[in-house]
Parts: structure tokens; C-alpha cells; sequence
């Protein structure tokens, strides 16, 4: 079941929204060769905690960190550790925080120093998807108008989307309904109405779209170990369009 948003709701969602993406600003002016990647969540932990929210992802279903941290064929769910960010790598970062119990998601994919530029198509195309796909989150359409805007930008380009690992709405928790695919499947998914909060997030892979999940029970990375990236914004559905709630507004 679906469940809808006040405006008082995606308020609470917006703030949180806010201090999330400060915090992934952070993370980014200090990405950079030589961090382990467990300094970057700490400093994030750190940031959203001083600012009065609470990082969404720690703890939830035992997950150790507040960002998920995912490094080149790492496509999603990353565990921050010890392993230090080296020149030319892809960073992409996973932050959900909670702000007064309600929930905003959003992630960002950094380049450290100059990437090959096959990596930088990679990253703008998939960040175009996100957008191409946040336009299609208007009332009267389809939850597969969203997937089809993303899939057809990222295959166009000739890269492709994971189909394991799906967007959702958000808000109350982490992850709500409905499913929010980055492919067209054989149903159209729920007509978008006002009051729907979806966090959209196009995972998008150099090579095969399979993925495959690492023995520490949580790291996805890519079957082939080809790059992968990932954005995210939560984005609210009004009357006139999308919101979205995690760009620092
Ligand atoms: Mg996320
Ligand atoms: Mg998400």
C-alpha cells in the first residue's frame, strides 16, 4: 500500500533533505586519494548528527555505517572501511538521513581526480537519467513513465541499468511503497498521484547489468567488475510536478 504525504510531512522530509545533501558536499570536498572510506562516514555521521538528524542507514537491518560507500565495480550498499580512495577512482555515495521520524534518501557518484572518460560518460549519462526520470514524476502518469525515461537515456548511450535493485518510496522508512524500476516491465506500476515521495535512483553499469552481492553479505558489485555509478534524489509529486526534496533547497 502506498502511502501519501501532508505537506507537513514532505516539509519534515525537505529539511532532512537539506542537511543530507550538505553532508554529501562534505563528503565530496573530501574525497580524495588517500581517505579511507570509513573517515568519509564518520564525517558524515558527525555532520547530520550535529545539525540534529540522524543518519537512516545506520543500524537498519544491521547495516554498520551511515553512508553506504561503493567504489567503482561497486555498484550499491558498500561497507566504509579501510580502504583508502585512489586517483581515477568512482565514488558513489549512499546517505539516508531521518529528520523529526521522517526519512529523505539520496546518493551521489564523485570522480576523484580526472577519470578515464568513458567513467565521466558513465556518471553524466546516469545523472541525466535521474533527471530525465524525476520529469516524468508528474500526476496522471506511470510509475513505468519514470523507468522508461531512465532505461532509454542510459541504453541509448550504450550502457545498462541493474535490474536487481529498484527505487521505492520513502519517507516514513527506507524503503516503502511502490517499486520504482529503472527498466520497463510488463506492468505499468500505480498511476502517480500528489503526496507520492519516491527516492528514483538509476544504478547504471559499463558492461552487463547483472550484479552480484560480495561475502560480507551487503557490498553489490557488478558480475562483470566493470564501473558502475548511481544517483539519487527523494523528490515529492505536486500538483504542478516533481519537488525534489534532497537538492539543498
Ligand atoms: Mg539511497
Ligand atoms: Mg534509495
Amino acid at each position: 500500500m502506498i502511502r501519501y504525504k501532508s505537506e507537513s510531512e514532505i516539509e519534515a522530509i525537505r529539511h532532512g533533505g537539506r542537511i543530507l545533501r550538505q553532508a554529501l558536499e562534505l563528503v565530496t570536498r573530501h574525497c580524495v586519494p588517500g581517505v579511507r572510506t570509513q573517515e568519509l562516514d564518520q564525517m558524515a555521521e558527525q555532520y547530520i548528527r550535529d545539525q540534529g538528524g540522524k543518519p537512516s542507514f545506520k543500524g537498519y537491518r544491521g547495516f554498520p555505517g551511515s553512508l553506504c560507500i561503493s567504489v567503482n565495480e561497486e555498484v550499491v550498499h558498500g561497507i566504509p572501511g579501510r580502504r583508502k580512495v585512489r586517483q581515477g577512482d568512482l565514488v558513489s555515495v549512499d546517505c539516508g538521513v531521518t529528520w523529526e521520524g521522517f526519512v529523505a534518501d539520496s546518493a551521489t557518484t564523485i570522480a576523484v581526480g580526472e577519470v578515464e572518460p568513458e567513467l565521466q560518460k558513465l556518471m553524466d549519462v546516469t545523472r541525466e537519467a535521474l533527471y530525465l526520470g524525476i520529469d516524468q514524476a508528474r500526476p496522471g502518469r506511470f510509475i513505468r513513465d519514470i523507468s522508461k525515461a531512465v532505461q532509454d537515456h542510459v541504453e541509448k548511450h550504450g550502457f545498462t541499468v541493474v535490474r536487481d535493485l529498484v527505487g521505492h518510496g520513502v519517507g516514513y522508512s527506507v524503503h516503502e511503497e511502490p517499486q520504482v524500476p529503472n527498466f520497463v516491465g510488463p506492468r505499468k506500476g500505480p498511476k502517480i498521484l500528489p503526496g507520492l515521495v519516491i527516492a528514483i535512483e538509476p544504478m547504471v553499469n559499463v558492461g552487463t547489468s547483472d550484479v552480484v552481492m560480495l561475502e560480507d553479505r551487503w557490498t553489490i558489485v557488478t558480475r562483470d567488475r566493470l564501473p558502475s555509478a548511481h544517483f539519487e534524489h527523494t523528490i515529492a509529486v505536486t500538483e504542478n510536478g516533481p519537488r525534489i526534496l534532497t537538492n539543498g533547497d
